[in-house]
Parts: structure tokens; C-alpha cells; sequence
């Protein structure tokens, strides 16, 4: 009698362990800030950028997130990644964008190859990181996406953490893979003006967006419009 008891409550051991490990892990996630330069003039070319790109004429180069795009960085480390967006103006290697703004490339968040996150700017600032979209996206870069560094399951979890913390706080509608941006066009977020300004996108790879897709089907995000 007494060893059936026994053997009884053993699951219920496992069970709460199981349980702990689980709340732990989930919750043991934490967002470290590392700004990147948003100076005056940052803001004045975010605040141009609004307005020659989208025609949104504002006061504060703001926005109200609707949208998380996830993205990879195609560069192998930390360090050269933060450096890609830390100025405000463009480097003279990226011609191919250069004539549509001289605003440097950012991103909210940048997630390291061991699944630390970083805070690049303010949530709600806008950043340079999808055409058409800006206006309404916060972007999660990942560190690599190169063929000797792809994307790790430490950056899949942190990147679900992550959707997770920001649909609490922002009433997200989408989350989407950079390559899925065009298949907004014609959209009402779609804004930008000029037809001729498109980039061809493959990050974070289909394999990566569905993973993030099956942990977050709880969310009921829309989902993204077909290609018109
Ligand atoms: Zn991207």
C-alpha cells in the first residue's frame, strides 16, 4: 500500500521539476541595452526619411508598432554587426540605397550568436531596416546568417522570447521574415513611394521564420497578404 503511494506521487515529483526547468528557462530571458548613436542628426534624417519616403510629416521620429521583422545580418560577429548601424549616416558602401536617404540602417534589437539580446534604440523610435514598412516595424536582427555562421537555436529561443515580450506590450499584427516584405505591397501599411526601390531579401531563412511560427500560433498573428 504504502510502496504504491510512493510510486504514485513520483510523477507528480517529475511533474513540478519539469514545470520549474520550464518557468526558469522562460523566464530567465532579459533584454541588455547597448544604444547605438541617435543624435540630432539621426533624428533629423529619421525625421526626412518619414516624410520623402512615406509622406508622413511628424514632429518626433516616432512610431506605433504594429509589425515585427525578423532579419539576420549576414555578418559573423557582434561587434562588426553594431558597427553597421552604430552611425547615423550611411557608409559610402551601400550605394545600392544611398539615393532614397542618407540615413544609416537600424534595428530595435540584435541578437547575439548565443542568444543574447540587445536593445539597439528606443522601441518605439523608427528605424531603417524594411523598405515600405519602417513606419510601423520594429526589426530583429540576428547576428550571422553567412555559411559558416547560421543561425543558432539560442538566437530561435530568444527570438520567440522576444515576439512574446512585444506583443504583451504593442498590439502586433504581423511578424514576418524580411524576405516576405514585398508581399505588403499595396497593403494599407505599405508606404513607400517610389516603385523602382526594392532590395531582394532571403533573411532569417523560411526554415527560421517557420520555427518562430509554430512556437508563437498562440498569438494569432495575421497572417501575411499574398503576393499581388
Ligand atoms: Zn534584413
Amino acid at each position: 500500500m504504502h510502496q504504491k503511494a510512493r510510486n504514485k506521487s513520483l510523477p507528480f515529483y517529475i511533474l513540478i521539476s519539469f514545470l520549474t526547468i520550464v518557468y526558469s528557462c522562460s523566464s530567465s530571458k532579459k533584454i541588455v541595452d547597448k544604444a547605438i548613436m541617435f543624435n540630432d542628426e539621426r533624428e533629423k534624417l529619421t525625421l526626412e526619411y518619414l516624410s520623402d519616403r512615406y509622406g508622413l510629416e511628424q514632429a518626433e521620429p516616432t512610431i506605433i508598432p504594429r509589425m515585427i521583422v525578423l532579419h539576420w545580418t549576414a555578418i559573423p560577429t557582434f561587434e562588426g554587426s553594431f558597427d553597421a548601424f552604430e552611425r547615423p549616416k550611411l557608409p559610402v558602401w551601400r550605394p545600392d540605397i544611398k539615393n532614397m536617404s542618407p540615413l544609416n540602417v537600424s534595428s530595435h534589437f540584435l541578437i547575439d550568436q548565443d542568444g543574447t539580446i540587445y536593445r539597439l534604440m528606443p522601441e518605439t523610435m523608427m528605424g531603417r531596416h524594411v523598405i515600405g514598412l519602417n513606419h510601423c516595424a520594429i526589426g530583429v536582427e540576428n547576428v550571422g546568417g553567412t555559411e559558416d555562421t547560421p543561425l543558432t537555436e539560442e538566437q530561435l529561443k530568444s527570438n520567440i522570447w522576444l515576439v512574446k515580450y512585444l506583443a504583451k506590450k504593442y498590439d502586433i499584427e504581423y511578424v514576418i521574415g524580411h524576405y516576405e516584405y514585398t508581399n505588403f505591397e499595396g497593403h494599407e501599411l505599405w508606404l513607400e513611394k517610389d516603385d523602382g526601390y526594392r532590395t531582394k531579401k532571403t533573411d532569417p531563412g523560411e526554415k527560421f521564420m517557420g520555427d518562430v511560427r509554430k512556437a508563437t500560433k498562440n498569438l494569432n498573428f495575421k497572417q501575411v497578404p499574398l503576393k499581388q
